[in-house]
Formats: structure tokens, C-alpha cells, sequence
């Protein structure tokens, strides 16, 4: 076994972190208060390679695994968990559902343009009725001639105001339950194409997340992404690379409230000594250290076991089930460490504690993490 990171990336590590600290770290505050998607940000991720960090170079990607993609989202999330979330749908839904499921053409025409960043993308499986039993999928696509017209909409996209490229998965045939549901590409600019409400929302506000809708949206047979039927089986592979991110996600969310908390406990003084002399704040630091590092374990391997090309579906769940759950007591801690003061807007792990709930729920909630673990456990 080797637990070691390479020196490359401890290297990607130390400038993520540099850039998530000088050019994200200032504007925290301000972009969840305000409810700003920080584009230009966005943009310069894109130019550093971390928009196609999964993605071969002759696409326009970084090259790098999941290992390099992980550290990306961890450091970026640890500073603010929001810019994890935008840069990893981004990546890992949108884009590797392209990269998966898509055609030659397809992958010339919108990777290049993702994985830079010039293009930002969006992946809408979650409709109003349809959440943890997705494959309740109500928007439908009817065929006509070579074109097919969409109809219906979508709940909870994220990125959806700000995409250029949207990954849609809608029926083409009901008869056929799961194996009736397709993945198309959609262009922001398509006729009957049009994004809704955007949420307000308890945490993650810096990220954008929305409707989007279609009116008789006329898209040709050549949007159709992967085998017709197979979008919502394709979308279960796609997923379980997704939860990979947003375990590292969890992990960079705890990091950040427990360097917070850390911090604070070795300056407040009570008792006319530091908060960290006691026993029982040194209990929960231990606590919260060792949870953080067992997380990241089963992250890095889920994500290792996916460089070497094993299925990772019970692993990456394992790791988001984990790794979201073990974030949330963290952020907890790290409140209760800074006592009133981590109820106010001053302290950052006022902001961690709202947004890592949604950890527990994006991408599959942790009920349905257990369910996932629990049938790959009979099956074998
Ligand atoms: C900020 C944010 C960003 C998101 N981004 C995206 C995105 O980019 N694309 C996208 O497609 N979706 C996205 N989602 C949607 C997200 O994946 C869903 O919210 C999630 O899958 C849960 O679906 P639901 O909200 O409909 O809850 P429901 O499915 O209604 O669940 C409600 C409760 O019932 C439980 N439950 C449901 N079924 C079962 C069961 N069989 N056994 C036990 N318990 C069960 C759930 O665990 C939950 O506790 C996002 C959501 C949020 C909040």
C-alpha cells in the first residue's frame, strides 16, 4: 500500500490553496451574502486547468485522475465550499457525462470549450417529483422526423443560470422504465430552452441553482447523448464519480471549519488561559482531526480504485455517506469552539455550518448513499 501523495501533487495541492486563498478567500463573505456566481473566478479556474481537471489534454482537460481532481476540490472547498461546488457539476456531471456517453463529434464540439472554462455546464436529472427516485423522470422527449422535442422541466440544476451547455435527461420511452429515459445536450440559446427560478437558498449561495425549463425545445437527433434509453443507467456511472467530488468537497469543508476553529481556540481565553488548554475542546480538536482524516482516506481511495479503473460505485458512496456526515459534526464543533462568536457572520464557521448541509444531500442523500452501499453489499 502507498500513502503517500506524489510530489506533483502536493504541488497542484499548495497552488489550489494559493489560489483559493488570495482570490476567493477575500470575497467569501460578500459572495454569500449577495448571492454573487463568481464568474470571473470561475474563469480563472478554467485557465489553471481545474474546469477539465478529469478531461485528456486533446479535449482541452488537464489530465490529471481523481486523485488530482479531489485535491482541486478539497482545497477550493475548504476556503469556499460554494466555488467546490460550481467547479465539480461543472466537471464531473456536465462535462464527464459528454465524456462518457458522447460521440467523437460531441466531445470535439463542447469539451474543448468546458474543460477551459469558456463554457460553464450544467446536469439536470432532479425534477419536482422526481429527487432520490429519479428515474420518476416526467419531462419527456418525443421524436419528430430528425428532430426530437423536449417538454417538461427541472428542479434544483446546479449552475443553471449561469450554463452554456446543459445535460438534460428526459423520457423517450415511458414502457421502458429505466432503460427509456435519454441524456441530450442542450445550448442555452436553443429555442424553448430557458432557465427559471433561481433558489435562495441556506448555504452554497455563492453557487447558482435553478429551474430549467422546456417549451417544445426543438433539439436535432444529434443532441442525443449516449444510446437512446440509457441516459438514466449512464447517469448512474456518472454519479458515482460525482460523489467522489463531493466527498472531497466534505473533507476541504471540514478542513476549512476545523483550521477555523483550531485557530480561535488557541487565542480566546477564559478562565485566563486559552480555550485549547482544556481538556474537553482538546477532545472535540481530536476528534475532529482524526473523523477529517478518516474521510479523506476513503476519499482518496475511491478515488484511486477509479484511476486504476475499477467500478467505485459502493466505494465513492462509502466516502460521500462518510465524509458528508463526518462534515457536518465538524462544522458543529467548530461552532460550539468559537461559542457565540460562531454564531456570527464574522467567523467563517458561521457560513460552514449552513453550507455543509448540503452535503448530505446533493447527489444522492445520505439514505440513499446506505441504500446504494447496502444492495452492493448483498450482491456479493
Ligand atoms: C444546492 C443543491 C444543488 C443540487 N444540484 C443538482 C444538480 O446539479 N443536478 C441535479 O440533477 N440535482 C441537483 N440537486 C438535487 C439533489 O440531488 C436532490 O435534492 C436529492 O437527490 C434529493 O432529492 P429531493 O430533494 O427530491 O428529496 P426526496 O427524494 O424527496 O427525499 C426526501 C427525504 O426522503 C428520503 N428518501 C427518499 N427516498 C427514500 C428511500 N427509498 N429510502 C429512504 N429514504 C428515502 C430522502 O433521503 C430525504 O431524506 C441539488 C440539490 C441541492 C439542494
Amino acid at each position: 500500500m502507498e500513502f503517500e501523495f506524489t510530489a506533483e501533487q502536493i504541488q497542484l495541492r499548495k497552488s489550489v490553496r494559493e489560489f483559493a486563498e488570495a482570490e476567493i478567500g477575500p470575497h467569501v463573505l460578500e459572495w454569500d451574502e449577495a448571492q454573487i456566481f463568481p464568474l470571473d473566478v470561475i474563469k480563472k479556474a478554467g485557465e489553471l486547468g481545474f474546469m477539465g481537471a478529469i478531461f485528456p489534454e486533446e479535449l482541452g482537460g488537464a489530465g490529471l485522475g481523481y486523485i488530482e481532481y479531489a485535491i482541486i476540490i478539497e482545497e477550493l472547498a475548504r476556503v469556499d465550499p460554494s466555488v467546490g461546488l460550481i467547479v465539480a457539476a461543472h466537471n464531473s456531471l456536465c462535462s464527464n457525462h459528454i465524456y462518457l456517453a458522447g460521440s467523437d463529434e460531441q466531445k470535439k464540439k463542447y469539451l474543448p470549450k468546458l474543460a477551459t472554462g469558456e463554457w460553464i455546464g450544467c446536469w439536470s436529472l432532479t425534477e419536482p417529483e422526481a429527487g432520490s427516485d429519479a428515474a420518476g423522470t416526467r419531462t419527456n422527449a418525443v421524436k419528430h422526423g430528425d428532430c426530437w422535442v423536449v417538454n417538461g422541466g427541472k428542479t434544483f440544476t446546479t449552475n443553471a443560470q449561469y450554463a452554456d451547455v446543459c445535460v438534460a435527461m428526459a423520457v423517450t420511452d415511458r414502457a421502458a422504465s429505466h432503460h427509456g429515459i435519454s441524456a441530450f445536450i442542450l445550448e442555452k440559446d436553443t429555442p424553448g430552452f430557458r432557465v427559471g427560478k433561481k433558489e435562495n437558498k441556506l448555504g452554497m449561495r455563492a453557487s447558482a441553482t435553478g429551474e430549467v425549463l422546456f417549451t417544445d425545445c426543438r433539439v436535432p437527433d444529434s443532441q442525443l447523448l449516449g444510446k437512446k434509453g440509457e441516459g438514466f443507467v449512464d447517469s448512474l456511472r456518472i454519479l458515482d464519480g460525482g460523489r467522489i467530488s463531493i466527498a472531497a468537497l466534505s473533507v476541504g469543508l471540514a478542513q476549512g471549519a476545523f483550521d477555523a476553529a483550531l485557530k480561535y481556540s488557541k487565542h480566546r481565553k477564559q478562565f485566563g488561559r486559552p480555550i485549547s488548554e482544556f481538556q474537553a475542546i482538546q477532545h472535540k480538536l481530536a476528534d475532529m482531526a482524526t473523523s477529517i482524516e478518516a474521510g479523506r482516506l476513503l476519499t482518496y481511495r475511491a478515488g484511486w480504485m477509479k484511476d486504476h479503473g475499477n467500478r467505485v460505485t459502493k466505494e465513492s458512496s462509502m466516502a460521500k455517506l462518510f465524509s458528508s456526515e463526518m462534515a457536518v459534526r465538524v462544522a458543529d464543533e467548530a461552532v460550539q469552539i468559537h461559542g457565540g462568536y460562531g454564531f456570527i457572520k464574522d467567523y467563517p464557521v458561521e457560513k460552514f455550518y449552513r453550507d455543509v448541509k448540503l452535503c448530505t444531500i446533493g447527489e444522492g442523500t445520505s439514505e440513499i448513499q446506505r441504500l446504494v452501499i447496502a444492495r452492493q453489499l448483498l450482491r456479493n
